[in-house]
């Protein structure tokens, strides 16, 4: 490339589009830039020079070898954040969202309730639920230290301070705590799907996607595991896989909880079973 010449927008965009999705190549292009993708809009014809446009080059091609966008830039958008994202964290996902708005739905507002996230990754869940809940307190636990140092992160970066993380599997660091309200993206991929050696998911923790064997062995942790920690009422809310949701359910019934029901993500696949606990 000719280092001195500098590079329009609108010419690199169209360059880049027959190597990478539309808004991939835009997602990387205004991060080189410093601006968010909205100002694209105005601003086709403005110009890169050439170490930016060298710069663009080089994650272009790292993103036609397969890397996730997420990890190139280092952040993902979420509810209302913008959350930084390594290759210790899964990149959240918009069916996350549904999570959210149900465990939300289900909350009394203006209460000070308590809260848990069970496999935060990069926090996701849980300061979406933080910040919506400003007078309640957010548990928010992972297995991997290096998750939760991103997920510290994003919650000082969004100044969400109602969030408390703990290191550890599942209900361990909970110890004989009680909640209102528990939720979790756990992992639910099958061990041999083979959508693990396919696009992003190649490049994101393997145990934040899959538990190995038929993908519900984190799930049936979790189910069991919610009479003990749950309060009188309280909910569970777990995502999982769109072929899950009558096994996900009957694990639920299987715990003893009632009220127990699959909700749809936007493209109207099951993705998140609920149920609460009555004693
Ligand atoms: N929703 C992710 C996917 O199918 C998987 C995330 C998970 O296992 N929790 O790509």
């Amino acid at each position: 490339m000719d280092t001195t010449t500098r590079r329009r927008v609108d010419a690199l965009l169209r360059n880049a589009c027959a190597r990478v999705a539309r808004e991939d190549a835009e997602l990387l292009l205004t991060f080189v830039l410093g601006k968010p993708r909205s100002w694209l809009f105005a601003h086709d014809d403005a110009e890169l020079d050439a170490s930016q446009a060298a710069r663009f080059e080089t994650l272009l091609a790292r993103r036609v070898q397969g890397e996730p966008v997420a990890y190139l830039v280092g952040s993902r958008g979420f509810w209302t954040f913008d959350l930084a994202v390594t290759p210790d964290t899964l990149i959240p996902r918009p069916e996350t969202e549904r999570l959210v708005e149900a465990a939300l739905s289900r909350l009394p507002a203006d209460t000070p309730l308590r809260i848990a996230d069970l496999g935060t990754g990069s926090g996701a869940i849980a300061l979406a639920l933080a910040s919506e809940c400003p007078q309640s307190m957010v548990v928010a636990t992972d297995a991997s230290e290096a998750a939760l140092a991103v997920a510290r992160g994003n919650a000082d970066a969004a100044r969400v301070a109602n969030i408390r993380f703990r290191v550890g599997d599942w209900y361990g660091p909970l110890r004989e705590d009680r909640f209102d309200l528990i939720a979790s993206n756990p992992p639910y991929i099958a061990g041999d799907d083979e959508h693990l050696q396919r696009g992003d998911l190649r490049f994101e923790p393997v145990q934040a996607l899959t538990p190995g064997g038929d993908g519900l062995s984190a799930i049936r942790v979790l189910a069991a595991g919610a009479p003990r920690h749950l309060l009188p009422g309280g909910w569970l809310l777990l995502e999982h896989g769109h072929d899950q949701g009558d096994a996900v359910r009957t694990l639920l019934v299987s715990a003893g909880l009632v009220d127990v029901a699959t909700l749809q993500d936007l493209e109207h696949r099951d993705r998140v079973t609920l149920g609460r606990w009555r004693p």
